[in-house]
Order: C-alpha cells, then structure tokens, then sequence
C-alpha cells in the first residue's frame, strides 16, 4: 500500500490508552499530561502489548490527543510504541454550535481523504455525521468505553475494517 493510500489510526489517550472512572481510577477525564511531578499512578494501567498490536495493523499511527508531543515522552514508551506524529489540534474546548468535537475537524483536515480510524472514547454521533459527509474517504470511528480503554478486541475490529478496505492487501498487514 502507498504512502498516500495507507490508513491512518488516529490515537487517543485518556479513556482509550489510559482508562479512567472505572474502579480505583481517577474519577474524572483528563485533557492531558499532569503538571511536572504530579504522581499519576494509573499510568501504570496502559496496557503495554496495545502498541504492539497496533502497530502490526500496517497504518500510520498518529497521536491525537490533548497530550499532543508528552503522549511521546510518557504514554508512548508505556503502550510499547515508537516516538509518533502528533495529530496537529485546536486547543482543547467544548463541543461547538454543531455539536462537534474539539478534535473532528481537525482530524478530517489532516485525513485528507486518506482512510481513517479514530479511537477514541469521547466521539457524539454528532461527529460521526459529519464525518460521514464531510470526509471523501472511508473512516472507522472505534469509539471505547473510558473506564475498559481500547482492549484487544477493539483492535481486532480495527483490523476486521482495514481488511475490508478496497485496497487492503494480505489481512490490512502491508506496510
Ligand atoms: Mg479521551
């Protein structure tokens, strides 16, 4: 698969990677990294066989998260994965008029038609309207449990997905 074909997996991180309200978790999403020195002992639920997982999907994984560049430095290294492109995002806010995500346009913008996964637990069906008319390529919005996080299975339905690509080759595996 070319570079300008293969899929990109947009990557959460709070609620997908880093679970929270489930129990003994931090009662309250997060929209990012702590202040420096803040103890965050539920780093250590990031599951560290997810970025491996991902990785073998044979797409571009992309950070898209309110993290931006520390999801490098303190989630990456926890979920087992490489230094990643960090999804270029408005500052975190509410929904907006339309009922959209703080993160959906920009998403879209950076997709560029290229197929898409987005993980994430915090997608309204807003969203996934306005995905599914304004995006011209073909998009899987995984949206997951915040207190579960993404889990193995979800990554198979990741994968269930891009091998029904019309271009997917060999199981979506092709780098
Ligand atoms: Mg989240």
């Amino acid at each position: 698969m070319t570079d300008d074909v293969r899929p990109i997996i947009f990557l959460d991180v709070d609620g997908t990677l880093l679970p929270f309200g489930g129990p003994g978790m931090l009662p309250e999403p997060r929209s990012g990294p702590p202040a420096p020195g803040t103890p965050r002992p539920e780093l250590d639920l990031i599951d560290p066989a997810l970025g491996p997982l991902l990785l073998g999907l044979g797409c571009d994984v992309v950070w898209a998260t309110a993290w931006m560049g520390d999801a490098n430095v303190v989630v990456g290294p926890r979920a087992g994965l490489p230094t990643l492109p960090v999804a270029d995002l408005p500052g975190y806010g509410p929904p907006d008029a339309q009922g959209l995500g703080w993160k959906t346009r920009a998403l879209v913008r950076e997709a560029a038609g290229r197929p898409f996964v987005w993980v994430d637990d915090d997608v309204s069906d807003a969203d996934l309207e306005w995905i599914e008319r304004e995006h011209r390529g073909r998009s899987l919005v995984l949206r997951v449990e915040s207190a579960v996080g993404l889990t193995a299975a979800g990554v198979g339905e990741i994968a269930a997905w891009l091998g029904g690509l019309p271009d997917a080759t060999s199981g979506g595996t092709s780098a």
